[in-house]
């Protein structure tokens, strides 16, 4: 843990609920191995006190902060700047003090397709399989569409917020490469892609059995697919154990939350983050 003097500067996490959030200790195993006198907490701010929070926030000098589940949109009209990625993808989950009051970005992009582009794959080429259509699936088609994939297609199980998910978005682009489909579409999708990604949180513990697609279904994808979940306990998901016995790549959402983790550290900083400590110290944890 860093030593905390008069002049530590704070950092931390909003959230409701936000005590399972896994931030605090690899950010503060990133600070520790950087050597700088900050620190980074939890904070658990009610939905109706959000407003009153950010002001506190900026009144006691905290330098930036991440924001959580369910603040990440509702933030937004408290900022004063918003970077590109973050008005794409219509939520924030970094925040960093400027003379101009507080500036919003969304760092979830970058940590999503980071593990990707380690791929090397011709994306122009992948037309992937987002399953789910909730707040992380945003982040998710923003990250995809940057790669280069030509069609985005989204299945959820309801019809009227898949619709909604259509029509969202502020760049028309987005709204272009999207294709949106109710869950029995699956039958067709996942013979065809080559990358099946889950934006659900089925099988995240403690429901570990559980996984969105069937074996039957799984044993229909090409063994040359990437299958990606963004779930980090348990690692493996139930899901990933079906793709790697189909041969597929398999990646979980420990890297994403790392890199996400990591691009909020420098922009808070100045400096690179100690990624390989990050890593090193969620990965213990979770074992
Ligand atoms: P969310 O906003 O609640 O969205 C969840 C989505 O999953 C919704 O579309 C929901 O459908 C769907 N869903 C939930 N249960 C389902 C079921 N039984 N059958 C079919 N669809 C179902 O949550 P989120 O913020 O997007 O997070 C989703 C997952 O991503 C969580 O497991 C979270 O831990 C993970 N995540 C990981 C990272 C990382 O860094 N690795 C970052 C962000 C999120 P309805 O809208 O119809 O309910």
């Amino acid at each position: 843990m860093p030593t905390i003097t008069g002049k530590t500067k704070l950092l931390g996490v909003i959230g409701h609920p936000v005590s399972h959030s896994l931030s605090p200790l690899m950010q503060n195993a990133a600070i520790t191995a950087l050597g700088i006198d900050w620190v980074y907490v939890a904070w658990p701010i009610h939905p109706t006190e959000l407003t009153m929070a950010v002001a506190g926030l900026a009144a006691i000098g905290v330098q930036g902060f991440n924001i959580t589940i369910p603040h990440k949109q509702a933030i937004i009209p408290l900022l004063q700047q918003l970077t590109p990625v973050a008005q794409q993808v219509g939520a924030v989950n970094t925040v960093w003090r400027t003379e101009a009051g507080w500036h919003g970005t969304n760092t979830d992009v970058a940590g999503f397709i980071s593990p990707l582009q380690a791929l090397n794959q011709n994306w122009s080429s992948v037309t992937p399989v987002v399953l789910g259509n909730g707040g992380a699936a945003r982040a998710i088609v923003v990250g995809l569409a940057q790669l280069g994939c030509p069609c985005i297609q989204v299945v959820g199980r309801d019809l009227d917020k898949l619709t909604v998910f259509k029509t969202s978005w502020p760049d028309p682009a987005l709204e272009k490469l999207l294709e949106v489909y109710g869950w029995d579409a699956l039958e067709r999708l996942i013979p065809a892609t080559q990358l099946l990604v889950n934006t659900t949180p089925i099988g995240m513990a403690p429901d570990v059995t559980a996984s969105p697609v069937s074996d039957e279904l799984m044993k229909t994808l090409s063994p040359q697919a990437i299958v990606y979940d963004l779930i980090y306990t348990p690692r493996p998901t139930h899901f990933l154990q079906q793709a790697k016995r189909q041969g597929a790549i398999t990646l979980d959402g420990l890297e994403m939350l790392v890199q996400q983790g990591a691009a909020a550290l420098e922009i808070w900083t100045g400096q690179a983050a100690p990624v390989a400590v990050m890593r090193e110290a969620l990965q213990t944890y979770l074992e």
